[in-house]
């Protein structure tokens, strides 16, 4: 019997599992995950589970009957601590080894730390189900919260805090927030909404350090001014997992290397999820996404190339972010020097940017506009020309 191990049990890990037993894998699926809980979706995290409309029961990716039936073994509350390939097999921290036939690495990515010492700070960060708990305990109405970074993570906790009555301060060390993601109009109608809200946004100034004064903390920031708070969230990007990867002597750079079959430097490991830098199907470059939409989708092909079969055509990346009742979505991923072209009007909460490369569209990102992005990403799967935009 062959076994399968799939390290990390989060969106690429469970997805891949199932995909395998869709493709006719009848052998052994492991998938072990540090996590104590099933497979989760994380979106809900920053979003309806922390403004409690929505319950940890309604997390869970599949029901744990299913991982049963489909002959799928759960090793949670497990970390993998290495890889040792010329016998093949996974060391376990709890000291067990599992041989693998072939290896699949799923283990997505951990927040980026702050660039100073927060030792004397509780300095949370939204990554995990046990951080969304303990940051819905820690948020009660009237409270004061400062929030590290214009990101998509810091920008719904901001949303979902001021709607349960806490007061946000939110610093973006950048010009604009969403700076890396979106189209400065985006960013633009973003910043009006959190401020129409009451939330204090500062962009274009740095955090120094955080200092904590009994049950206050103090943010010294880069304009010699000062922010005061009940607790500090940092939502300054994550770091894919990728030491494993590492030292195992595989290639990584800022993300396990793999290709656009999901395989990495040893034709036996795939690799899917945030924890890879890719070479995406449909973009035809070299990408780091950190998406359930590309977590699904590298996953399946990573689960086809296990299974010896050509992966299907690559869509093109896709994202979405709900802050208040706004729904951002982006799709494709335009390159810097792309022509932007701004449709209807981005002072009103309902207009589009569509992003052209020798008229061709590469991206579309909207705001309210849930038919045109449908329409849009077709037609950016289709490389099709602006003329043919609705
Ligand atoms: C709060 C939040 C909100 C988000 N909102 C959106 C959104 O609105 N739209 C969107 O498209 N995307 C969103 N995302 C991103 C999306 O959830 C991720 O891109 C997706 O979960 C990545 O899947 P993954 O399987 O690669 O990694 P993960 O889901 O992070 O899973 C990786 C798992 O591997 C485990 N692991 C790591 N190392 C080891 C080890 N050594 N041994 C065993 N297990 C290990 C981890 O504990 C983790 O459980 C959000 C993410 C977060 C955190």
């Amino acid at each position: 019997m062959k076994t399968i191990v799939i390290l990390g049990a989060g969106q690429a890990g469970a997805e891949l599992a199932f995909a395998l037993r869709q493709n006719g894998h009848e052998d052994r699926i492991v998938l072990v995950g540090a996590e104590r809980h099933l497979p989760y979706q994380r979106p809900p995290l920053s979003k309806a589970f922390l403004r409690g409309d929505v319950e940890q029961d309604a997390l869970p990716i599949r029901a744990a009957e299913t991982y049963a039936k489909a002959g799928i073994e759960l090793d949670l509350n497990t970390t993998a601590a290495g890889i040792d390939r010329p016998t093949r097999s996974v060391l376990l921290a709890d000291g067990r080894k599992l041989r693998y036939d072939k290896l699949a690495l799923a283990t997505g990515g951990r927040p980026r730390p702050l660039p100073f010492d927060t030792a004397d700070v509780t300095s949370r960060s939204l990554h995990a189900l046990d951080d969304a708990i303990s940051l819905r305990h820690a948020l009660a109405p009237g409270g004061r919260i400062l929030i590290v970074g214009g990101g998509f993570i810091g920008l719904e906790v901001a949303a979902a805090a001021t709607t349960m009555g806490i007061a946000v301060t939110l610093i973006e060390a950048a010009p604009r927030v969403l700076s890396r993601a979106c189209s400065p109009a985006i960013s633009a109608f973003v910043h009006r909404e959190h401020c129409a809200h009451g939330v204090d946004l500062r962009t274009g100034v740095a955090v120094r350090g955080i200092t904590r004064h009994g049950s206050t903390v103090l943010a010294e920031l880069s304009d010699d001014t000062t922010v005061s708070a009940d607790l500090v969230l940092t939502g300054v990007g994550i770091v894919p997992n990728d030491t494993l990867a590492a030292d195992a002597g595989l290639a990584v750079d800022d993300g396990v290397l793999v290709d656009a079959m999901a395989t990495t430097t040893d034709p036996d490991i795939v690799a899917a999820g945030d924890c890879t830098r890719q070479r995406h199907g449909f973009l035809d470059r070299q990408v780091r996404l950190e998406s359930l939409q590309n977590a699904t989708d590298q996953a399946r092909i990573a689960a086809r190339t296990l299974c010896g079969k050509p992966a299907d055509p690559a869509p093109p990346p896709w994202f979405w972010s709900d802050q208040y009742h706004h729904k951002i979505r982006l799709a494709g991923l335009p390159e810097p020097d792309d022509t932007a072209v701004v449709r209807g009007d981005p002072l009103s909460d309902s207009f589009s940017v569509v992003y052209l490369r020798d008229g061709i569209i590469t991206g579309l990102h909207t705001v309210n506009q849930p038919r045109e992005f449908a329409a849009g990403r077709r037609l950016i799967a289709a490389r099709k020309e602006y003329q043919t935009c609705p």
